[in-house]
């Protein structure tokens, strides 16, 4: 006679088995991650932008989620991007400044002892290409196609000239005067090679073929545009799109930003013409806030790239996986870039190592209501060279650093940062700065001494 609970157990491990076989019959998604570099919070639709149209770009919010409190983990790109393609912040490796272009030096971006998401994917199965600016190493140990990314169309330093006619260098190395690195030659995998259009139609290009290329296995592609980063540069038949804007610097910028709305929509017409749109996450992000110098906007935030305000660190944010996150979505509470990992390992089955947890969390559940809960309860900066930190708990932001005035804002009632509460509030900045010292507790120094440490001067 079989005894009850024996029952109990049998019928338990057939519900488990029945749900792994459900999991496992949904292939594993797709991830396409567009990143865009130094774009304004307001220079996007979906966030109001007015004087550049970017309808393919809101598509992916208005066909999933739109974050309007959607975070990057440092206020400059290389810092930014390598605690995106981890999931962990980069204070933890030592990731805390842009990457030298110097290809000599060790350790200059992502160190090995960190997993990307190329890497997490690649056991489970997946196809990876990344594709624009890299900025997470120039060291032969830490270039994209040894970490985990089956092919590679781009380049691996900060910025880069849009023109084919200036791209005239073989590689980093041959750099003889400041800002060359911005001339080198298209890299495919390893090899540079002669392009002949306007870089971001290039990147588009490689984007719409490389999903062509992997539509029958799970694949991850990222898309990492260099626009509308610095130089401004753009060709007649997207400036002529902006007859109305007289401000040379903004009409350039907005030719930048419409060139990329225009892969962007070249990448999604690509998944529907493949019917892959139900399958594929796609998450929309810039790297860090709009600079004060490239005629962005980050309005109603803040100051700019390179500050702990607003305007530095939050950024256009939406996301889309048909069928899993409703059409519409507005989502208020913060998320973090820290979330691709984590949402795409959650889906995939990849196994983030037992040691180096990933610091962000399955978006879906928040973004589909089911989970009312905080994604993240608090989210941290730290901007090590000014030995100073940044927490925000609910819609309390506390920046401090140590000698000088604290800075505590409401962000729910001044998104703009004006009142500074912090005489009204000691309590309040004592227990934040507690959960600072907490959390800064395991964090580390840099690895290497940024892209000024080589034989040129950063401006
Ligand atoms: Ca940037």
């Amino acid at each position: 006679m079989i005894r009850l609970s024996t029952l109990r157990l049998s019928v338990a491990c057939l519900v488990i088995t029945l749900c792994t076989l459900k999991a496992l019959a949904d292939p594993p998604p797709n991830l396409i991650v567009i990143l865009t570099d130094d774009q304004g919070y307001a220079d996007v639709g979906f966030n109001g932008c007015k004087d550049i149209p970017t309808p393919n770009i809101d598509r992916i919010a208005q066909q999933g989620a739109r974050c309007t409190n959607g975070y990057v983990t440092f206020a400059v790109c290389g810092p930014s991007r390598a605690g995106l393609i981890t999931g962990r912040y980069q204070d933890r490796f030592g990731a805390l400044r842009n990457p030298t272009v110097d290809p000599s030096v060790p350790n200059n971006g992502v160190p090995t002892s960190e997993k990307n998401i190329a890497e997490l994917l690649k056991p489970v199965g997946y196809t990876t290409m990344a594709i624009g600016k890299w900025h997470l190493g120039t060291h032969p140990d830490l270039r994209p196609t040894v970490r985990g990314f089956d092919h590679f169309f781009g380049f691996l330093s900060g910025g880069h000239r849009y023109f084919p006619e200036e791209l005239t260098l073989d590689r980093e190395e041959d750099s003889k005067t400041q800002w060359d690195w911005y001339k080198t030659k298209i890299l495919r995998n390893d090899k540079p090679i002669v392009t002949h259009k306007y870089l971001t139609d290039e990147f588009s290009d490689a984007a719409v073929d490389f999903i062509e290329l992997a539509k029958n296995k799970p694949f991850f592609l990222y898309l990492a545009y260099n626009a509308p980063h610095a130089p401004l540069q753009a060709p007649p038949q997207y400036l002529n799109r902006f007859p109305n804007i007289t401000n040379p610097k903004r009409k350039t910028y907005a030719a930048m930003v419409s060139a990329v709305d225009d892969g962007v929509g070249r990448v999604l017409d690509k998944l529907h013409e493949l019917k892959l749109d139900d399958n594929t996450i796609v998450f929309f992000l810039s790297d860090n806030g709009g600079p004060d110098s490239n005629g962005s906007n980050n309005w109603p935030l803040r100051r700019h790239k390179g500050t702990p305000f607003e305007g530095g660190i939050r950024v256009p944010f939406a996301v889309r996986w048909t069928g899993k996150i409703p059409a519409g979505t507005v989502y208020d509470k913060p998320v973090s870039s820290l979330d691709i990992a984590a949402t795409i390992a959650h889906h995939s089955g990849a196994k983030p190592a037992q040691d180096k947890p990933l610091d962000g969390v399955d978006l879906v559940p928040f973004l589909d209501g089911s989970d009312k809960t905080t994604p993240h309860p608090q989210l941290y900066w730290r901007f090590y060279n000014k030995e100073l930190y940044v927490v925000r708990e609910g819609d309390t932001k506390l920046i401090y650093k140590d000698g000088e005035t604290d800075q505590l804002y409401d962000l729910g009632k001044d998104i703009g940062e004006k009142s500074n509460l912090y005489q009204d509030h000691a309590d309040e900045i004592t227990a934040l700065r507690s959960l600072i010292d907490e959390w800064k507790k395991p964090m580390v120094g840099p690895l290497s001494g940024g892209i000024s440490s080589w034989k040129f001067k950063e401006d």
